[in-house]
Protein backbone atom coordinates (compact mmCIF):
# COMPACT_ATOMS: atom_id res chain seq x y z
CA UNK A 1 0.00 0.00 0.00
CA UNK A 2 1.55 3.62 -1.14
CA UNK A 3 1.10 6.38 1.51
CA UNK A 4 0.65 9.66 0.29
CA UNK A 5 2.90 11.91 2.16
CA UNK A 6 -0.39 14.58 2.71
CA UNK A 7 -2.65 12.40 4.53
CA UNK A 8 -3.31 13.45 7.94
CA UNK A 9 -2.57 10.37 10.36
CA UNK A 10 -2.65 12.35 13.39
CA UNK A 11 -5.36 14.87 15.28
CA UNK A 12 -5.84 16.02 18.87
CA UNK A 13 -9.21 14.77 20.97
CA UNK A 14 -11.63 17.83 21.73
CA UNK A 15 -10.67 21.14 20.67
CA UNK A 16 -7.97 22.60 18.73
CA UNK A 17 -5.68 23.42 21.70
CA UNK A 18 -5.97 19.49 23.00
CA UNK A 19 -2.63 17.79 23.81
CA UNK A 20 -4.42 14.41 23.78
CA UNK A 21 -3.63 12.94 20.40
CA UNK A 22 -5.02 10.44 18.05
CA UNK A 23 -3.24 8.14 15.57
CA UNK A 24 -6.16 6.97 13.15
CA UNK A 25 -5.15 3.52 12.34
CA UNK A 26 -4.45 2.80 8.32
CA UNK A 27 -6.72 0.08 7.37
CA UNK A 28 -11.00 0.05 7.24
CA UNK A 29 -11.49 -2.91 9.68
CA UNK A 30 -9.32 -0.91 12.65
CA UNK A 31 -10.93 2.62 11.63
CA UNK A 32 -14.77 1.40 12.29
CA UNK A 33 -13.11 -0.12 15.73
CA UNK A 34 -11.61 3.25 16.29
CA UNK A 35 -14.88 5.34 15.17
CA UNK A 36 -16.91 3.26 17.49
CA UNK A 37 -14.46 3.95 20.41
CA UNK A 38 -14.83 7.50 19.63
CA UNK A 39 -18.56 8.47 18.96
CA UNK A 40 -19.27 11.80 20.05
CA UNK A 41 -15.80 12.85 19.71
CA UNK A 42 -14.70 15.36 17.75
CA UNK A 43 -11.12 15.36 16.27
CA UNK A 44 -9.19 18.71 15.52
CA UNK A 45 -6.08 19.81 13.26
CA UNK A 46 -4.31 20.48 16.48
CA UNK A 47 -2.65 23.93 17.03
CA UNK A 48 0.37 21.73 19.04
CA UNK A 49 1.05 19.80 15.97
CA UNK A 50 1.29 22.63 13.83
CA UNK A 51 -2.18 22.49 12.73
CA UNK A 52 -4.65 24.97 11.12
CA UNK A 53 -6.91 24.42 14.21
CA UNK A 54 -9.84 23.14 11.96
CA UNK A 55 -11.60 20.29 12.90
CA UNK A 56 -11.31 16.77 11.06
CA UNK A 57 -13.26 13.85 10.07
CA UNK A 58 -12.19 10.21 9.20
CA UNK A 59 -12.15 8.87 6.15
CA UNK A 60 -12.66 5.24 5.73
CA UNK A 61 -11.46 3.47 2.69
CA UNK A 62 -10.86 -0.37 1.68
CA UNK A 63 -8.50 0.74 -1.49
CA UNK A 64 -6.74 2.83 0.13
CA UNK A 65 -4.93 4.16 3.27
CA UNK A 66 -7.34 5.71 6.26
CA UNK A 67 -6.67 9.39 7.29
CA UNK A 68 -8.34 12.15 8.78
CA UNK A 69 -9.42 14.86 6.40
CA UNK A 70 -10.69 18.37 7.09
CA UNK A 71 -14.24 19.43 7.15
CA UNK A 72 -14.98 21.40 4.10
CA UNK A 73 -14.77 25.41 4.27
CA UNK A 74 -18.55 26.84 4.60
CA UNK A 75 -17.79 28.63 1.47
CA UNK A 76 -17.25 25.32 -0.06
CA UNK A 77 -13.79 26.60 -1.56
CA UNK A 78 -11.28 24.01 -0.64
CA UNK A 79 -10.02 24.04 2.97
CA UNK A 80 -6.06 25.52 3.44
CA UNK A 81 -4.00 24.24 6.19
CA UNK A 82 -0.45 24.61 6.06
CA UNK A 83 0.49 21.84 8.33
CA UNK A 84 3.63 20.38 7.76
CA UNK A 85 3.64 17.27 10.08
CA UNK A 86 0.48 14.36 9.16
CA UNK A 87 2.66 11.34 9.44
CA UNK A 88 2.21 8.49 12.10
CA UNK A 89 4.94 10.22 14.59
CA UNK A 90 4.14 13.98 13.84
CA UNK A 91 2.34 14.01 17.63
CA UNK A 92 4.91 11.87 18.81
CA UNK A 93 5.56 14.84 21.21
CA UNK A 94 1.98 14.63 23.20
CA UNK A 95 2.59 11.23 23.13
CA UNK A 96 5.88 11.29 25.35
CA UNK A 97 4.30 14.52 27.15
CA UNK A 98 1.68 12.02 27.95
CA UNK A 99 3.73 8.98 28.77
CA UNK A 100 6.29 10.79 30.69
CA UNK A 101 3.59 12.72 32.95
CA UNK A 102 1.60 9.51 33.67
CA UNK A 103 5.15 7.81 34.85
CA UNK A 104 6.13 10.70 37.26
CA UNK A 105 2.67 10.76 38.65
CA UNK A 106 3.03 7.23 38.94
CA UNK A 107 6.25 7.70 41.10
CA UNK A 108 4.20 11.24 42.88
CA UNK A 109 6.14 13.16 40.92
CA UNK A 110 5.77 15.64 38.68
CA UNK A 111 7.78 18.38 36.15
CA UNK A 112 6.99 21.06 33.94
CA UNK A 113 6.45 20.16 30.01
CA UNK A 114 7.35 22.98 27.12
CA UNK A 115 7.28 22.41 23.81
CA UNK A 116 10.02 24.67 22.99
CA UNK A 117 10.38 26.36 19.78
CA UNK A 118 13.57 27.33 17.74
CA UNK A 119 13.42 29.92 15.47
CA UNK A 120 11.39 28.76 12.69
CA UNK A 121 11.00 25.21 13.80
CA UNK A 122 8.05 23.60 13.77
CA UNK A 123 6.22 22.82 17.53
CA UNK A 124 7.25 19.44 18.24
CA UNK A 125 10.72 19.65 17.41
CA UNK A 126 11.62 19.26 21.02
CA UNK A 127 10.28 18.74 24.37
CA UNK A 128 11.81 19.98 27.88
CA UNK A 129 11.57 18.28 30.83
CA UNK A 130 12.09 20.65 34.15
CA UNK A 131 12.07 17.89 36.93
CA UNK A 132 9.93 20.09 39.93
CA UNK A 133 12.44 18.06 42.96
CA UNK A 134 15.42 17.49 41.57
CA UNK A 135 16.34 20.73 39.96
CA UNK A 136 17.53 19.15 36.31
CA UNK A 137 16.14 18.99 33.05
CA UNK A 138 15.68 17.00 30.08
CA UNK A 139 15.69 18.33 26.74
CA UNK A 140 14.11 15.41 23.99
CA UNK A 141 15.41 15.98 20.40
CA UNK A 142 12.51 15.03 18.14
CA UNK A 143 13.93 16.83 15.11
CA UNK A 144 17.29 16.10 13.81
CA UNK A 145 17.95 19.15 12.35
CA UNK A 146 18.52 20.63 16.06
CA UNK A 147 22.22 19.96 17.08
CA UNK A 148 22.20 18.39 21.16
CA UNK A 149 23.86 20.39 23.41
CA UNK A 150 26.21 17.93 25.63
CA UNK A 151 27.98 20.65 27.65
CA UNK A 152 25.14 21.90 29.78
CA UNK A 153 25.19 20.21 32.80
CA UNK A 154 21.58 21.20 33.91
CA UNK A 155 19.89 20.17 30.59
CA UNK A 156 20.59 16.86 29.57
CA UNK A 157 19.89 15.83 25.73
CA UNK A 158 17.58 12.36 25.25
CA UNK A 159 17.65 11.69 21.30
CA UNK A 160 14.30 10.62 19.43
CA UNK A 161 14.37 7.51 17.06
CA UNK A 162 14.95 9.59 14.10
CA UNK A 163 17.93 11.88 15.72
CA UNK A 164 21.09 10.79 14.86
CA UNK A 165 23.36 10.27 17.98
CA UNK A 166 26.85 11.34 16.07
CA UNK A 167 26.56 14.55 13.43
CA UNK A 168 27.83 13.56 9.95
CA UNK A 169 29.69 16.33 8.10
ZN1 LIG B 1 -5.27 21.80 9.25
Amino acid sequence: MLEDRRRIQTAVLGDAASEVPLLLPLEAIEVDAFRREHVGDTFWCGLLLGGCGGQLTTKLYTDRVCHFAHRPDPDGLPHVCGRRARDVSSADHLYLKAAAQAWLAGRGESARFTFTQPDGLPVGSLLDIAFDRAGRALRVHLDPAITPVWSDEAVEPVLGIRCPSTTTP
